[in-house]
Order: C-alpha cells, then sequence, then structure tokens
C-alpha cells in the first residue's frame, strides 16, 4: 500500500541568525507533526552552514536560492546580517527583492517535481519578504509570513517605519497615532537609522515596498505568546485584517552541533563543565545576539563592571564598533590591562570570542540573570528558563522589547540605551547587583519570570486533553492551509 502523500511547506526566512534560527525550529516542530515535509529555501553560504545544525532524523530539504552578495554591492560571500558590515545591512535587505524571480522559479519546479513529497501546499515566509503572497497566489498556495519578533515590539517598530519622519517632533515624549496602547516612547527609544529616517533612505524606501504587503498574506504567525503579548497581537489584527496566531515560543538548540552553521568559541561541554561548578542561581550571562557589538568604551565600562560586581559570569565578546565584527578580539586593547587572565585565575568569568552555546548555557541551572540586547529570540530563551534580564537594547524593536519586559511584565531592568550612550561601570554594578541580589526588586523578578516560564509551558503543552494557546494556534493555521488546498478558497476564521 502507498503510505500517504505528505503535504510539502515551503519556509524563506530573511538572511539573519535571529530569523533563521526560529524559521527552523517551526520548521521542525512542523515536522514533528508528521504530516509534512519541510523546503527550507535561502542564499547559498546559509544553507551550506545549515546542513552541519539539522538533527540527524531531520528530512527537511534545504534548497538554495540563486545570490552573489558581489552584485549587490556587499563583500563577496557576506549573506547574512553576522558578516555584512554594519552600515551594508540596508543593502542586504535592498538584495532581497532581487529573490522574487527566483523563487517563483523554485515554486515552479517544486510543481514539476516528480516526488509529490514535494509539491508545496503553503508558503512560510520572512515578514521581510511579503511579496510571496503573489507567487503563493498564483500557485493556489496559501501565504503565511512568520514574525520572528515579538507582537508588542514588533508592532512599535512597525508603526514607527511606517509613519515617517520623527526627526521633527519637539517633545521627547511621543505616542503612535495608530499604537495609542503602547503608551509614551522616548526618542531615546529610536535607533539612529530610524530618526534619521525621511522616507527617501534606502532601509525606509525598502520597508514602504514590504510591510504594506503584509495585508496579503492569508495569515500573520507571529514568535510569541498571547497571555504576555495580547497589545502587539490585537495591534496587527486590527491593522492587517488577517488571522494573526501566536504560535511561539518555537526554540532551537542544536544539541551538540554548531548552531546555524555557526562554530562555538568555546565548546558547550567547556561552558557546562564550568557551569556545573557554580552554584545554583549565581551566574550572570552577557551577550547582544548574533550581529550587534558595542563601541570600545562602553566595553571597557562593561569590563570593569563584571570585575566589580564580584559575580559568576560568562561573557560573549566580539570586536567593538568601528572593527570588522568577524577579525581577531584584542583583548589588550579592548578590556582592561590583564582582565581575561584575573578572571581566569579566580575562576569567575568566562569569555567566549564571537558566539556561545546560548540556549544551552541559560538553561543550566546556576544561571541568574541574562544581561541581553533583547533581540526576540534571547528574550525567548531566556524567558522559557525563568531568567530575568537586564536589557541594553542596541537596534530594530529592541528598544520596545524592554518596554514591555520592563514595564507590562516586570521581568526586566534597563541599564543601558544604544550603542552610542555614555555609561559607567558603577550604574551597570547597581543594575547587575538589583537583580542578582536578594533585593525585594529582584526577588520579585525572578517570581516574575517563573510565572511567566509556567505560562511558556502551558502555551507549547499538546496533551490529549490540553492543547496550549500555542498550539491550538498552530493547528488552526495548519487547518487553515489545507483548507484553502482542498475544496474552499474562502474566508479564513482567525
Ligand atoms: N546566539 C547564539 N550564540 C551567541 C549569540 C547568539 O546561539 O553567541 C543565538 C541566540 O540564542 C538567538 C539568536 O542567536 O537564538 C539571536 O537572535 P536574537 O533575536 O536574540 O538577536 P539578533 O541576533 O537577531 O539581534
Amino acid at each position: 500500500i502507498k503510505p500517504p502523500t505528505k503535504e510539502n511547506i515551503v519556509m524563506i526566512p530573511f538572511m539573519a541568525q535571529g530569523h533563521i534560527i526560529p524559521f527552523l525550529a517551526l520548521a521542525l516542530r512542523i515536522e514533528k507533526t508528521n504530516k509534512y515535509t519541510i523546503t527550507f529555501v535561502n542564499t547559498p553560504s546559509n544553507i551550506k552552514n545549515l546542513r552541519s545544525s539539522l538533527p540527524s532524523n531531520s528530512s527537511i530539504h534545504l534548497l538554495e536560492i540563486p545570490f552573489n552578495s558581489s552584485d549587490h554591492e556587499l563583500p563577496p560571500h557576506t549573506e547574512n546580517t553576522d558578516s555584512v558590515p554594519y552600515d551594508l545591512v540596508p543593502k542586504l535587505f535592498e538584495a532581497s527583492l532581487s529573490f522574487k524571480p527566483h523563487f517563483r522559479n523554485l515554486i515552479s519546479k517544486l510543481f514539476q517535481d516528480e516526488n509529490e513529497h514535494k509539491r508545496p501546499l503553503c508558503i512560510i515566509s520572512s515578514m521581510f519578504f511579503g511579496w510571496c503572497a503573489e507567487i503563493a497566489h498564483e500557485f493556489g498556495l496559501f501565504h503565511a509570513i512568520f514574525v520572528a519578533g515579538g507582537g508588542f515590539g514588533f508592532a512599535c517598530y512597525y508603526s514607527l517605519w511606517l509613519n515617517l519622519p520623527h526627526s521633527n517632533s519637539d517633545s521627547d515624549e511621543f505616542e503612535l497615532p495608530d499604537f495609542p496602547e503602547a503608551s509614551t516612547l522616548h526618542v531615546t527609544q529610536m535607533s539612529d537609522t530610524l530618526r534619521a529616517a525621511d522616507g527617501s533612505d534606502s532601509f525606509s524606501v525598502f520597508v514602504k515596498k514590504v510591510f504594506p504587503l503584509w495585508v496579503k498574506a492569508d495569515a500573520i504567525l507571529v514568535n510569541t505568546v498571547e497571555e504576555f503579548d495580547k497589545t502587539g497581537l490585537n495591534y496587527f489584527r486590527r491593522k492587517i485584517g488577517r488571522p494573526v496566531w501566536p504560535v511561539g515560543p518555537v526554540l532551537f538548540s542544536s544539541g551538540n552541533k554548531a548552531r546555524a552553521g555557526k562554530e562555538f568559541g568555546l565548546s558547550q561541554e567547556i561552558c557546562k563543565n564550568w557551569l556545573d561548578k557554580k552554584p545554583s542561581c549565581s551566574v550572570l550571562y552577557v551577550s547582544f545576539g548574533s550581529q550587534n557589538t558595542i563601541s570600545s568604551s562602553q566595553m571597557m565600562q562593561l569590563a570593569m563592571a563584571l570585575e566589580a560586581c564580584g559575580k559568576n559570569f560568562i561573557w560573549v565578546v566580539r570586536p567593538p564598533i568601528g572593527f570588522d565584527i568577524n577579525s581577531e578580539f584584542k583583548a589588550n586593547e579592548w578590556l582592561p590591562e590583564g582582565f581575561e587572565e584575573r578572571i581566569r585565575d579566580s575562576g569567575r568569568g568566562l569569555v567566549v570570542h564571537t558566539w556561545a552555546p546560548q540556549v544551552e548555557i541559560l538553561s543550566h541551572e546556576s544561571l541568574s540573570a541574562f544581561l541581553s540586547h533583547c533581540g526576540w529570540n534571547s528574550v525567548l530563551e531566556s524567558l522559557s528558563r525563568g531568567v530575568p534580564m537586564i536589557g541594553w537594547p542596541m537596534a530594530a524593536e529592541q528598544f520596545y522589547n524592554v518596554k514591555l519586559l520592563e514595564e507590562k511584565i516586570g521581568v526586566c531592568v534597563e541599564v543601558a540605551r544604544g550603542k552610542n550612550c555614555e555609561i559607567f561601570h558603577e550604574e551597570i554594578v547597581a543594575k547587575i547587583e538589583l537583580v542578582m541580589n536578594e533585593s525585594e526588586k529582584g526577588k520579585e523578578m525572578r517570581k516574575k519570570a517563573w510565572e511567566i516560564k509556567e505560562i511558556i509551558n502551558n502555551a507549547t503543552k499538546d496533551e490529549e486533553n490540553f492543547k496550549g494557546s500555542s498550539m491550538e494556534a498552530m493547528d488552526q493555521f495548519l487547518n487553515a492551509a489545507s483548507k484553502l488546498r482542498g475544496e474552499d478558497k474562502g474566508e479564513i476564521d482567525g
């Protein structure tokens, strides 16, 4: 007897670790249902890197879309925000617009494929690839956008970029015209790019092309949880008028393999052995995600703070702003003299260069707090382990993630804002102590973080007599996609 044919879902994330990682996690979650096969599309070097990250039992089909970075005024072989020089990142966004005809070609070829397992049912695209809707609908496919950010943070970001300019405001505080529930924002909660944007710069032009296309999608999936992120989700429900399904958190930990193809600066085993020797709830983890770094003076103050606070810590370091992010780390220039030797000899700190096994570190019971740029994946990885945060937002929607976490949820305190702000080590020490010591505030934050961890556990439960909100949302999405393939292409409930 011929086994029932599985439907194929095509996924195409933007070329950044903060997008590829949750897309991969979503792919694995869908694959686990045993009802679908996955075709995962990206540029050649991202696909090459991903080959080493997939679990051995996964049958995800990796597919390259033609792309040559040199054709887009980018350095050769830079195809991910973690390797493109920071000021050239807008070019990578612009370059992604060249994918459309190639992607159409790929979909068309999947239809011609003899192997029925590859014929698509649905396309899940990056939030920056709204143009996929047109291709999906040409082939009669369902199209969902997967937002790799959170509801609240991304709603603020979406609103700010579609309501330019912000440079002529005469007050430092302002409200978003179409999102008053977000309450007041401060000008310092905008990245330099956003504050300078007047609608004619390249990123504004790009955003104006892709964000309005969201209304053409059949659904929006968000990597978040309804119970603590309703305000932002409701903004999109109102604004886009499509079903908005929170399916998160979808998290990806690749076991002992490199994560998203990146080699760890220190192996998972070394980090684990080091953490095993520390008392429970005693370690601070410091990392600013996959593509951000701080200024050299901020780095110096942070190092001084980590020494002065007397806490155990793991710090992921990479060259400061102004230097090639992938170049060699010059400890004798960028850190206080003898810093690395002193912290190594005292056994109190571990410095990891460029890339650490973050999920495994955050999952260890010796973890107490996370000093983070509050990129959304880092936020979800921390909250799903009940670890409170010290926020240092730097770019994009990170400022609004911190606002949600600090003002509305109570699991975070902000220590600094942006990559150019002046910060003194005493201020950093004060925030570390506030969160890690047995202060009222610290206790309250840990309690809240545990409550959120419980909420996340429930949202992702899939038991015989109980289905959490995120699993329910996932079912609604998959049912809607199948329904479109069947006879009914009418309205979709959501
Ligand atoms: N990450 C990691 N090791 C590192 C730095 C980052 O594994 O040393 C992962 C992290 O766990 C997260 C992703 O990279 O899954 C970063 O995404 P996030 O949204 O937090 O920030 P972004 O890099 O997009 O600014």
